[in-house]
């Protein structure tokens, strides 16, 4: 019983390729900087399976900062959650 957890919240972070629901293990790390300062972070989310996808999506617009392990992600100061 833990009454602190809303029913039926999720708490596994999941990939953000579109359409895969799988939990995800990598944080890439982008900027736009055509839309952000350059310090902001965007991050997605990518299962083992997207992750080369997702960083190719956003390496050949220029905008993949970083790559890296869920487990070691730490968010930067005023940055957005990954979600
Ligand atoms: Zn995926």
């Amino acid at each position: 019983m833990n009454s602190s957890n809303a029913p039926g919240s999720d708490e596994t972070p999941t990939c953000s390729a579109k359409g895969c629901r799988d939990a995800a293990e990598w944080v890439l790390a982008w900027n736009n900087p055509t839309l952000h300062t350059p310090e902001r972070r965007k991050t997605w989310l990518a299962c083992e399976e997207h992750r080369e996808h997702l960083s190719q999506f956003l390496g050949v617009r220029g905008f993949l900062k970083d790559v890296v392990k869920l487990d070691e992600w730490v968010q930067p100061e005023g940055s957005e959650r990954p979600r």
